[in-house]
């Protein structure tokens, strides 16, 4: 139920449940309780003061957490069953309906507990328009840091390719975020930071979804990799490349990029490379996972698509437990839009199937997460002084990693947005139940 909609909370909250994971230990704590005020976090655990004119919310057997991050989003883009139907809505609906078409998916992810999103891949601006009405209260959704374009090479998988020559009346460039050059790349990296990023997405290599390249093609030379990421540090600007083959992967690594995304194809090197920098590694299993369930139910896709899905399924999982082996830091992200949106929460059971501690998955989602997007001193923990965006799921995530699919608690900014433990209250839809109810 949606109990305090964009209406700050007025008077101290106190959250108690049976356990408490703080996005950081090596243990749940017994019991759990959060103290809240003014939007921040005033204490954490049953020795916390308590303001006289506090609300407690009993929340019973369940275990409060850090609200959760997904680093990779799409939150402007939709799943789609019908391969065709998709790009045609993309080329015949105004950006006003598309933006429009996105709200509810701001809405399911808040409520299924991912308090903040990083988006990494948008047109038309609507990836700033969505954030910047979250902040301003207009609709609800995640705290959103947004990457305006995601920034590659001509013909590559940020370009927009499998259309004829001429059809949309000029080459794409720099001011589409596409780049051909390290001068390029600066000025593309400088565009989006001026129209509003507050991440750079680049695209290392080739795409699953994507028509007219190789998924593990390398798509940016060294010295336009060095002026991307080297010109968004400049401007404080934390940097992720979507990358599936390791020679592209290398060079963005070289380049010092935060965080390699996707990563189906990386070989022994390219994971070394990362361990030994600090790389972070965003596995978005989901994608493939999703992508696998869709072809075996006969769903279509362009047939090259389809290949190259088939491909990064079948290596991203021994990458994934090579990556674990090697002590690769691996934070959470998911690509949603490649699926459902809502669903995002699922990640956590796939990284667990894959041999990842219970509470590492759980670690990644919050506090690896939160200082991948450098914001580790507001969010991802539940430490005085934080941001209060708490969830709750119910009994113990760790005996059950899949109870964080089944989030009875949402609260962002001190905002009580969910709370299915509430008298009466009625559990709001988080996610498309089919494939079709997401469209
Ligand atoms: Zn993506």
């Amino acid at each position: 139920m949606l109990t305090a909609m964009c209406v700050p909370a007025e008077p101290p909250i106190v959250l108690k449940a049976a356990r408490l994971f703080d996005g950081k230990a090596n243990a749940l704590v017994r019991p759990g309780m959060v103290v809240i005020a003014e939007g921040k976090i005033l204490g954490v655990g049953t020795g916390a003061a308590v303001p006289p004119d506090a609300v407690t919310y009993e929340l019973g057997d369940a275990t409060l957490l850090p609200g959760f991050i997904d680093a990779h989003t799409h939150l402007s883009m939709q799943y789609t069953d019908d391969w065709n139907q998709g790009e045609l809505d993309t080329l015949q609906k105004p950006v006003s309906e598309m933006t429009l078409d996105a709200v509810p998916n701001l809405r399911v992810t808040l409520l299924a507990g991912f308090t903040t999103v990083r988006d990494v891949g948008s047109e038309d601006y609507m990836d700033v328009g969505l954030r910047n009405a979250v902040r301003s209260g207009k609709i609800i959704g995640p705290r959103m840091l947004v990457c305006v374009h995601a920034i590659g090479a001509t013909g590559g998988h940020c370009d927009t390719t499998g259309f004829r020559a001429g059809l949309f009346g000029r080459e794409t460039d720099p001011t589409d975020g596409v780049i051909n050059g390290p001068d390029e790349a600066r000025r593309a990296v400088r565009l989006a930071v001026k129209y509003g990023a507050d991440v750079i997405k680049t695209c290392a290599t080739g795409g699953v979804l994507s028509m007219a390249d190789a998924v593990d093609s390398p798509q940016l030379t060294q010295e336009e990799l060095n002026a991307l990421v080297d010109e968004a540090h400049a401007l404080g600007r934390k940097t992720a490349a979507h990358a599936h083959g390791a020679t592209g992967a290398k060079r963005a690594i070289r380049a010092g990029i935060d965080s390699i995304e996707h990563g189906s194809f990386l070989d022994e090197e390219a994971l070394q490379m990362m361990k030994a920098r600090g790389t972070r590694y965003i596995p978005t299993l989901m994608a493939p996972w999703w992508l696998g369930e869709r072809l075996e139910h006969g769903a279509y896709y362009p047939p090259q698509i389809a290949a190259k899905a088939r491909a990064a399924i079948a290596s991203l999982n021994h990458t994934f437990q090579r990556a674990l082996e090697l002590g690769v830091i691996i934070g959470f992200g998911t690509d949603a839009a490649v699926y459902p949106h809502g669903r995002n929460a699922h990640e956590f059971a796939l990284m667990t199937g894959l041999g990842m501690k219970p509470l590492d998955a759980l670690r990644a989602a919050t506090s690896v997460d939160a200082d991948l997007l450098g914001m580790a001193s507001q969010i991802g923990s539940l430490e005085k002084g934080k941001l209060a965006d708490v969830v709750a799921v119910p009994g113990d995530p760790t005996n059950d990693i899949t109870a964080t699919e089944r989030v009875l608690f949402v609260m962002k900014d001190g905002v009580v947005y969910r709370n299915d433990r509430a008298p009466g209250s009625a559990a709001p839809a988080t996610a498309g139940t089919t494939a079709s109810a997401a469209r």
